[in-house]
């Protein structure tokens, strides 16, 4: 039996093992290796890294220090999470753990652009397709910037990065034509395709025309990894988050959810915030050992 399990190893459920480890709690999580903190070609906005760190090697590091602590982390994807005689029973294809709490930091999954996954990657390496402009809109300075997306939710990153570029245009996915508006440009015509060469963003429109940016965001939404929680019952926001307290509780008690998959901002130092906080919270919660 285990203090408590953790449904995901990224830079959130990374964080509330280490903490929980040094509270002397027994804690092992499970991570399929598939989250975003792993696409992070390089990250320039985490403060102990003035130089950056790619996603990967923040990983390595992370994982290697709470495991230094007692941590238990394995690589496997839980495929059920249920309550039974008031404890929790997590579910791999290779064996049943069981825990007095449980950790949802199983993340969100960006919708991609119309990309070979072979050419996406390549993209995402050279900084043609970006995710986030919170976090890396300052690389971008006076380049020329295309995002795809439609609705408010495309409106919104393209006047956020219309801060950092005066060339700036809305690409909406699905063939529809924007409004240009708030010195952001839209398309003569809509897209029909899109590819990466090696050095641009290229993208043809209904009348064969090509247009070239420097870099593409993507701004398709997210759909959360949440499905593990609703089964359990917690409850989920519209948009399929998990619903959490100020200390990470959520709707069930001794269930927590941490990082991404909570509704809020999706930064590293935010998850890790949150990941202290639950991790504190179990603590104080669970029976106080008395030492002889
Ligand atoms: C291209 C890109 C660049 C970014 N750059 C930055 C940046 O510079 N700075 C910044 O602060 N943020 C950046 N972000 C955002 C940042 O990656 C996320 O906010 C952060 O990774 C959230 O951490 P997390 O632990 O909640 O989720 P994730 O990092 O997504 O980790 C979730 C983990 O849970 C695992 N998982 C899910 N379901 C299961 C299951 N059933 N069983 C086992 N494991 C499971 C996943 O495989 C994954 O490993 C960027 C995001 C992207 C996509």
């Amino acid at each position: 039996m285990k203090d408590c399990i953790i449904v995901g190893g990224g830079p959130a459920g990374l964080t509330t093992a280490l903490y929980l480890a040094r509270f002397l709690r027994s804690v092992m999580v499970f991570d399929a290796e598939e989250g975003r903190a792993r696409m992070i070609p390089e990250t320039h906005n985490l403060s102990p890294f003035p130089d950056g760190i790619s996603g990967r090697a923040l990983l390595d590091r992370m994982r290697s220090h709470a495991e230094l602590y007692g941590a238990e982390i394995i690589t496997e994807t839980v495929s059920t999470v249920e309550k039974k005689d008031d404890v929790f029973h997590v579910t791999t294809d290779y064996r049943v753990e069981v825990a007095h709490n449980i950790i949802f930091a199983s993340g969100v999954v960006n919708r991609r652009p119309p990309l070979s996954s072979s050419s996406h990657d390549q993209g995402l390496k050279r900084g043609l397709i970006r995710y986030c402009p919170v976090c890396d809109a300052y690389e971008i300075r006076g380049k020329r910037v295309a995002v795809l997306g439609n609705g408010a939710h495309g409106f919104a990153e393209a006047r956020f990065l219309r801060d950092y570029s005066p060339t700036v245009t809305l690409v909406p996915p699905d063939g529809s034509r924007a409004k240009a508006k708030d010195g952001i440009g839209v398309l003569e015509s809509p897209m029909k395709s899109l590819a990466l060469s090696d050095a641009h963003v290229i993208v043809t429109l209904e009348g064969g025309e090509t247009r070239h940016f420097d870099t593409l965001y993507v701004a398709l939404g997210t759909t959360a990894c949440s499905d593990l929680a609703d089964r359990l019952g917690v409850h989920l926001s519209e948009d399929r988050c998990v619903v959490s307290d100020a200390k990470q509780k959520t709707s069930i008690e001794r269930v927590y959810a941490i990082g991404d998959v909570t509704d809020g901002l999706d930064q590293i130092a935010s998850a890790m915030g949150q990941a202290a906080l639950a991790a504190t919270a179990i603590h104080n919660d669970l029976p106080r050992r008395i030492l002889g």
